[in-house]
């Protein structure tokens, strides 16, 4: 229900250990449906260094004594138990004017980013303080002297100054990462809409999983904030393009070269394929789906479509069928059934809206909705900030300008056609930067035609047709393990992309030095540091083993009968294995060769240990790599050493990547691989 006649709250802000309310009464925020004061919002009188200060040196300290595995775990228990809260969430969400169906990205979306995060780190990152980044490169032809890049959390405050329209996920989806890098956050959610952004904060800081000063929210504004960041300070931006410049230059900002993250306002564009006529279900798609992400949020989604490219043959047909669309598209409070949108988020966004239209309509007509009347089903035009969607049409978008460059932030979009695919790749990029763009063809050459055309200005661009009709997640939602952000106009910012949002929190250096030095600086083995050999580390727990233990195997000799019986045995007879002709006139080999996988196999007869022990299942190999043929007589040799532990938190065993070389009895290296293996942490197992 909404809130008729409830108290409006007055919002505090987490600062310094302590919820505080600003000074004063504060500035009433409304209830986007209805109108009605639903709470009071300010933060003067707050100390905002004192803030910065509190999560550099409380919340940073304490975050960075943990693994990213334990962070990640931390933010896996929050979502979990924020999922269960959902509801109270939904409920808050109805003053932003937001229905349930429009709520569900936000809410769900935002605690299911957060999870994807949780788990993804604990996939893909290792159980560590340090993340070492790509290969060891050698610096030395004796190799004394290598270098690699590392990753370490940087020891600032990651702070987010976010937009309206996403409270819970685009406080979510910047949190997740930050936290699971090691940097404290300190939230500046939208004024707007800061009711449901500080009502998640207080309940994940009520669950006591955080560590204090890891998560800092202000609700107001941020004072002298940005004076007093440091080169160790991130800021990420979401909202308008004009803000964000604004902050983008701001001295302090400029003069300590702090990372900022920028991402503004954008029109993106859908475009119809020339294949996708009326009556295709690509057709069909794209009406739906433009009507979808019009209406969606009112609008308001920095994803939304505002440009719909067509071809000139099928712009009537696109206008009559959206047309049709939009007017079933009932009006309404944010909790009627009956409705299918609701209100803007405020009466003012409403002006600004309506503003916009009018300046694009200098250079386009409306071909659907007016502006200036408002039909509802439910609700009360005049309080509430309702807005029918309306539809342009621009007879000469080539030469138009206003159609590229005004986003109304609202149930707003302009149909235009193109003629030609050359055409319709230069008008997406009048945009001059998109978030995403949408491409509805079944034609693979138009996919690819149009795809690799306007890659250069998107972010995101998604295809759509019949056979993702059902599977496909929509021009407008950014996914957890893509990339979500633009070139230019958008911001020319990156977000999520999988574990790339999380090393957008961490710095980047890269290490030069010894074996034995960067061994002990990235805590892997590294090929020239020293190895200890004894035990076979097969028979060691976790408990027991350490990075550098190694074994040396004894020596193999390939016969030509090995090879007829491999290939007769798996059915790979590859003629390099079988045919002495066939395999000299191939210009890698010299005769027959051993297979690899043949390799492989009698690497591992020669490096296992076969009794029951603490090494519980091998689940694959990395970068396995052939180097040199193996000729009959041959003779191989196994070198296998411990690389890399990683312990599983909350289970019995852990990780161990080994560094595994085949060497020939010239000391040549054959093969070459990391050999994956799960190994208890103690053993015996322990008793259920
Ligand atoms: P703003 O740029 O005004 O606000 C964005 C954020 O910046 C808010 O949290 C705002 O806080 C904060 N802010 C504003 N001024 C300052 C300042 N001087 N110092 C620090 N923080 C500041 O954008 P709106 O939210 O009003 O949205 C306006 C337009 O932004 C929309 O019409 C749309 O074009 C675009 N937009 C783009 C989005 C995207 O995802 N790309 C999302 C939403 C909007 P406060 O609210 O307290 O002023």
């Amino acid at each position: 229900m909404l809130d008729t006649g409830r108290t409006a709250r007055r919002l505090e802000s987490y600062v310094q250990g302590a919820w505080r309310a600003g000074q004063g009464e504060g500035k009433p925020l409304a209830n986007a449906a209805t109108g009605e004061v639903h709470a009071y919002i300010g933060s003067d009188g707050l100390d905002f260094a004192g803030a910065l200060d509190w999560g550099r040196e409380v919340g940073g300290k304490a975050l960075r004594q943990y693994t990213i595995h334990e962070r990640a775990l931390m933010l896996k228990e929050i979502g979990l138990k924020l999922m269960e809260m959902k509801d109270e969430f939904h409920a808050e969400s109805l003053a932003t004017g937001a229905t349930a169906r429009d709520a569900w990205p936000d809410i769900d979306g935002g605690i299911g980013t957060m999870l994807t995060f949780a788990s993804k780190a604990r996939r893909e990152l290792p159980n560590a303080k340090v993340i070492p980044e790509g290969a060891v490169e050698g610096l030395s032809r004796d190799g004394s002297f290598v270098g690699q890049h590392i990753l370490v959390p940087m020891q600032g405050v990651a702070i987010h100054i976010n937009a309206f329209n996403f409270p819970v996920w685009g406080m979510l989806e910047k949190i997740a990462p930050a936290l699971i890098a090691g940097m404290p956050c300190l939230v500046k959610p939208a004024s707007a809409t800061a009711y449901l952004s500080e009502l998640v904060v207080r309940r994940i800081l009520e669950m006591g999983i955080l560590p204090d000063g890891a998560l800092q929210i202000i609700c107001g504004g941020v004072g002298d904030l940005l004076d007093h960041v440091t080169g160790q300070d991130i800021v990420t931006f979401t909202g308008s393009a004009t803000t964000g410049r604004k902050l983008k230059s701001h001295p302090a900002i400029v003069e300590n070269s702090v990372r900022f993250t920028m991402e503004a306002d954008s029109l993106n564009a859908a475009i119809l394929g020339p294949d996708a006529a009326p009556g295709t279900p690509e057709f069909d798609l794209f009406i739906k789906e433009v009507h979808r992400e019009m209406t969606a949020k009112a609008g308001q989604k920095c994803t939304a479509i505002r440009r719909v490219l067509v071809p000139k043959a099928h712009e009537q047909a696109v206008i009559e069928a959206l047309s049709e669309r939009l007017g079933k598209t009932p009006l309404g409070l944010p909790d009627d059934a009956n409705a299918r949108m609701s209100a803007l988020a405020s009466l003012g966004d409403r002006d600004g809206v309506r503003e916009k239209i009018a300046e694009i309509a200098r250079e386009a007509e409306i071909v659907f909705g007016d502006p200036a009347k408002v039909a509802l089903v439910s609700g009360d035009a005049e309080k509430g900030a309702f807005l029918n969607p309306v539809l342009l049409r621009c007879a000469d978008p080539m030469n138009a300008s206003a159609p590229h460059d005004i986003e109304a932030f609202g149930p707003v979009a302009t149909v235009m056609a193109y003629e030609g695919l050359d055409q319709a790749i230069e008008m997406a990029m009048m945009g001059k930067g998109s978030l995403v763009s949408s491409v509805f063809t079944n034609d693979p050459d138009v996919a690819a035609e149009l795809v690799i055309g306007v890659a250069p200005f998107h972010g995101r661009v998604m295809l759509g047709n019949r056979d993702s009709a059902k599977s496909s997640t929509g021009h407008g939602a950014p996914l957890a393990p893509l990339v979500h952000g633009g070139p230019g106009r958008a911001g020319g910012g990156e977000e999520m992309g999988g574990m790339r949002g999380v090393k957008h929190f961490m710095m980047r250096t890269a290490v030069q030095g010894t074996p034995r030095l960067l061994s002990a600086v990235t805590g892997e083995w590294v090929a020239g540091a020293p190895a200890e050999q004894g035990t076979h580390p097969f028979r060691k727990s976790l408990a027991e083993l350490s990075i550098g233990d190694q074994l040396v195997t004894e020596r193999r000799v390939i016969t030509e009968e090995d090879v007829e019986h491999f290939a007769n045995f798996t059915g790979d007879t590859f003629y390099a294995h079988m045919d002495s002709d066939a395999a000299k006139a191939n210009p890698f080999f010299d005769d027959r060769v051993a297979h690899g996988y043949l390799i492989a196999s009698f690497a591992a007869g020669l490096f296992v240990q076969p009794d029951p022990g603490p090494v519980l299942a091998n689940y694959g190999v990395d970068n396995l790599r052939f180097l040199t043929p193996v000729y009959f007589g041959d003779s191989l040799q196994v070198q296998l050493t411990c690389k890399q532990i990683n312990p599983r938190e909350g289970t019995i065993y852990g990780e161990v990547r080994w560094d595994c070389r085949v060497t020939n009895q010239n000391d040549e290296v054959v093969a070459e691989y990391d050999v994956l293996t799960m190994v208890a942490k103690s053993w015996p197992l322990p008793q259920e």
